[in-house]
């Protein structure tokens, strides 16, 4: 289990270096958006990177397919459980949050940005956990990374729990706090097993189900 962390920073490296990649080289495919949702991509991180260097490949020797690694309405969470630490990371379009994503250029722009990164690296005020986990924030940070004519807000989170036996399920405030955002892309692993959901709306929490 200690290679649970690890494995995130590499899977959103790769995702980082794909985007730079789709960016540069293909901006103009915008329409193309979403012909293949992310999630089918995220069910295993193998899958995830045979997707993306599929999508790479197939940029090159045709020029007309578009495998989108953010998809407006959105948000990816990615969690990891191990002993009595959790990580959260986020990922969210800068249109789902703020509603644009070019850079910031007015005040009311910049103070949009400024109010959201605020409002992201608190997650107390983002996910409400059981009280009996005993969970506490050790650090939370958020950040606006620009990626050619997209952007996506950033964060991650570390909480420590007393007991993480009873950290039975999550629910997320981001739905409420942000309308536009239409879904959230779950996958956790955890000491009893690995799993992903979907959250929506009106089904913003989500239940860690050992699968093993
Ligand atoms: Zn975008």
């Amino acid at each position: 289990m200690q290679d649970i962390v690890p494995l995130f920073i590499l899977r959103t490296r790769l995702r980082v270096m794909f985007c730079r990649y789709r960016n540069s080289a293909k901006s103009q495919l915008e329409p193309l958006a979403g012909i293949v949702p992310m999630r089918q991509l995220l069910t295993s991180s193998i899958t995830f990177i045979a997707a993306c260097t599929l999508s790479a490949g197939q940029l090159h020797a045709e020029g007309t397919r578009e495998l989108h690694s953010h998809e407006h309405g959105h948000v990816k969470l990615e969690i990891a459980i191990e002993k009595n630490k959790m990580n959260i990371s986020l990922e969210a379009p800068g249109e789902s949050v703020v509603g644009f994503e070019h850079a910031a250029k007015t005040d009311k722009q910049k103070a949009a940005v400024a109010a959201a990164e605020k409002q992201l690296a608190d997650p107390i005020a983002l996910f409400v956990l059981p009280p009996k986990a005993g969970c506490t924030v050790n650090s939370a940070k958020s950040e606006l990374h620009q990626e050619g004519k997209h952007n996506e807000f950033e964060a991650s989170y570390a909480f420590t729990c007393t007991n993480m036996a009873e950290l039975k399920n999550m629910k997320t405030n981001l739905f409420e706090l942000y309308p536009a955002i239409e879904e959230i892309d779950v996958n956790y692993i955890a000491p009893s097993g690995q799993g992903a959901a979907e959250l929506e709306p009106d089904a913003p929490t989500v239940t860690f189900v050992p699968t093993s």
